[in-house]
């Protein structure tokens, strides 16, 4: 289960943009007129934009909503009333479909075989849309009278709401289990966004500030997207040595530096394979992103990690420290096999240091720090040396 806090911070965000845009439509008549007329622009221009950034990122997954959108745009401003309709019946209950399928699937070259096929998938199925909107199917055209509620869902048919309502309860699982919560999160609310732009379509430019809406938590899911890849170390989740290097500069007077190895991992990684090492990689900086005190874990590099207690000195600090050691050292991490499960236990060594008036800068700290580490090795290992 995922951390609330993290949930929160990311449904929070894409939520702050629609529910902006809700109120831009409720107040929209104390926006100036001129400024509505280029709403139309805007979603052009937006979407030119993140597409350009999706293809330039290779987060293509991005094209394939947006691509869609723009197009379902055009047929809402360009087609008549009877065609734009039918669209609008398609789209409410394909568009949802989509969206779910372009979360799940994961993200490869837009030109290799998967990304072939994805591009088949929505050429297909945008033809589909057009043959139908074209040539309507009685059939298809019942689908839409049935009746599951008692309460009226016009202009969405019921069957849409239940496709919704059965996306809704993926994503809210997602969301709750799956790691990916800076997407769950995002298209969670693309999701609202786009059911409450089809339910109130009736509503002057709803349309457009819906879309503008879905279009901007996509830009603001690539910038915080561009914000990981830098900051971020992709097998732990932890900030990597670029942050470190960064907070590294907005420390205060006084703060405590550890410096963290795994002990005995090369031997880990031969006996037990280079996979299961990066398994224990993990499981020992999930442990590190919890440390109490204030104090916030970084991966180094490799199988070493550093922990920063901004404003805390070595003997508060090294309670945390200390506390995370053990806690390691008494988790037993399962190594299996064809055939067994085995429970090996991991340790780590840690030396850690205040800063001092005589460090020139936090990188002497950090040297100190590392000198304890080498003791603590020296030691025996599992455990914490303060200096
Ligand atoms: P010590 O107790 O003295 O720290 O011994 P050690 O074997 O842990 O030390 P050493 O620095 O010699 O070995 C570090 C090993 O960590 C070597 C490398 O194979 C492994 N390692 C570094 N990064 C990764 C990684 O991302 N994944 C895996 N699986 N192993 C890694
Ligand atoms: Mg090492
Ligand atoms: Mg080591």
């Amino acid at each position: 289960m995922n951390n609330p806090k993290a949930i929160f911070v990311n449904v929070a965000i894409p939520f702050l943009i629609a529910i902006t845009f809700a109120l831009l439509v409720f107040y929209q008549n104390k926006i100036p007129s001129f400024l509505l007329g280029i709403l139309p622009y805007v979603f052009y221009i937006l979407s030119a934009i993140v597409m350009f950034i999706s293809w330039h990122f290779n987060r293509n997954r991005f094209l394939f909503v947006l691509f869609p959108l723009v197009l379902i745009y055009i047929g809402f401003e360009f087609l008549p009333a009877s065609k734009a309709t039918l669209l609008f019946k398609y789209i409410s209950i394909i568009f949802p479909l989509h969206l779910l399928i372009f979360l799940i699937l994961s993200e490869r070259g837009l030109f290799s075989l998967w990304g072939n096929l994805k591009t088949a998938f929505v050429v297909i199925e945008t033809g589909i849309i057009i043959w139908f909107i074209e040539y309507p199917n009685p059939m298809i055209l019942d689908i839409f009278k049935i009746k599951l509620f008692i309460f009226d869902t016009f202009p969405l048919s019921d069957i849409s709401i239940v496709i919704g309502l059965f996306i809704l309860f993926i994503m809210f699982s997602l969301i709750l289990f799956n790691h990916f919560l800076m997407y769950n999160g995002s298209f969670l609310l693309i999701l609202i966004s786009l059911y409450a732009t089809l339910y109130f379509v009736r509503v002057q430019n709803v349309i457009e500030l819906g879309f503008i809406a879905i279009v901007l938590i996509i830009l603001v899911l690539l910038i915080r997207e561009a914000y990981r890849l830098a900051f971020y170390d992709e097998l732990t989740s932890l900030p990597g040595r670029r942050a470190l290097i960064e907070d590294m500069a907005k420390l205060g007077r006084k703060y405590t530096l550890a410096m963290c190895d795994i002990d005995h991992f090369k031997k880990f990684n031969d006996t037990y394979g280079h996979d299961t090492g990066d398994e224990v990689l993990k499981m020992v900086a999930s442990k590190l992103a919890n440390v109490g005190g204030g104090g916030k874990a970084y991966r180094y590099g490799g199988e070493e990690f550093t922990l920063l207690f901004p404003s805390k000195d070595v003997d508060e600090s090294f309670v945390h420290a200390d506390i995370l050691r053990e806690s390691i050292a008494k988790t037993p991490f399962v190594v299996r096999n064809k055939k067994s499960a085995k429970k090996i236990f991991i340790n780590i060594s840690a030396g850690i240091v205040q800063n001092s008036s005589k460090d020139k800068d936090p990188f002497a700290t950090m040297k100190r720090a590392d000198n304890a580490l080498y003791k603590a090795k020296k030691a025996g290992r599992n455990t914490v040396i303060k200096e």
